[in-house]
């Protein structure tokens, strides 16, 4: 008898246990269906950031500072704290990224739409941060002493990249492409690189314009 009535008691533990998880706020989020691409989106982030682990990138700069922003877009601490002026350039994936899947998926609501586009950055992450890459950069651009993105500077451009997509949904393109056009244009005077020079100088290696930016 006794052993019975700790045998039930015990059921009955089991049982309050695995109600008051499934009652606890992430078992909720995850039973609503209307969570599950903001859940795929917190996953693929984190997916990027073991990748970015597993290719070599540190997790923070080796100065051993956390710093919020890096306004010299030449210092050694660029691409390694959380956000400098490059972000710009990853908040314009965000307008382009809306542009595409709101294009060409106009009929997948917001919150999926968003995710493929978060999953579009995190794979341009990614690449950006593989070795081939790394070395090209260095080899064509003004980069000459970079060695990848750290993790946290990856997560500041995937939030920079949502905040291009919130900002682009908001204004509609038309104003979104005159948002584009000032900043490539700002960052063309300020640091001399904008998105459009980046990918060009990634695929093309054109000297003059390598002076230009290293002076
Ligand atoms: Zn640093």
């Amino acid at each position: 008898m006794l052993l019975a009535s700790a045998r039930i008691d015990c059921n009955c533990q089991v049982r309050h246990l695995t109600y008051g998880i499934m009652g606890s706020f992430p078992m909720k989020a995850l039973h609503d269906k209307k969570n599950w691409p903001w859940i795929a989106a917190v996953a693929v982030v984190v997916l990027m950031a073991i990748v970015l682990r597993l290719q070599g990138r540190a997790w923070f700069c080796d100065c051993g500072q956390l710093r919020f922003w890096i306004d010299d877009p030449r210092s050694n601490h660029t691409s390694q704290h959380f956000l400098d002026p490059y972000s710009a350039t990853h908040f314009l994936h965000g307008l382009i990224f809306y542009w595409i899947v709101s294009g060409l998926f106009s009929r997948w609501n917001w919150p999926w739409q968003c995710l493929l586009a978060l999953s579009l950055e995190a794979g341009w992450e990614i690449f950006e941060n593989t070795q081939f890459v790394i070395n090209r950069y260095r080899s064509t651009t003004a980069s000459l002493g970079y060695e990848g993105d750290s993790v946290l500077n990856s997560l500041g451009d995937v939030v920079a990249c949502w905040a291009g997509l919130l900002a682009a949904r908001a204004l509609g393109w038309r104003r979104s492409l005159v948002l584009l056009l000032a900043i490539e244009l700002t960052l063309l005077v300020t640091i001399r690189d904008s998105l459009l020079l980046n990918i060009w100088m990634l695929c093309w290696d054109v000297e003059w314009l390598k002076t230009w930016q290293a002076g």
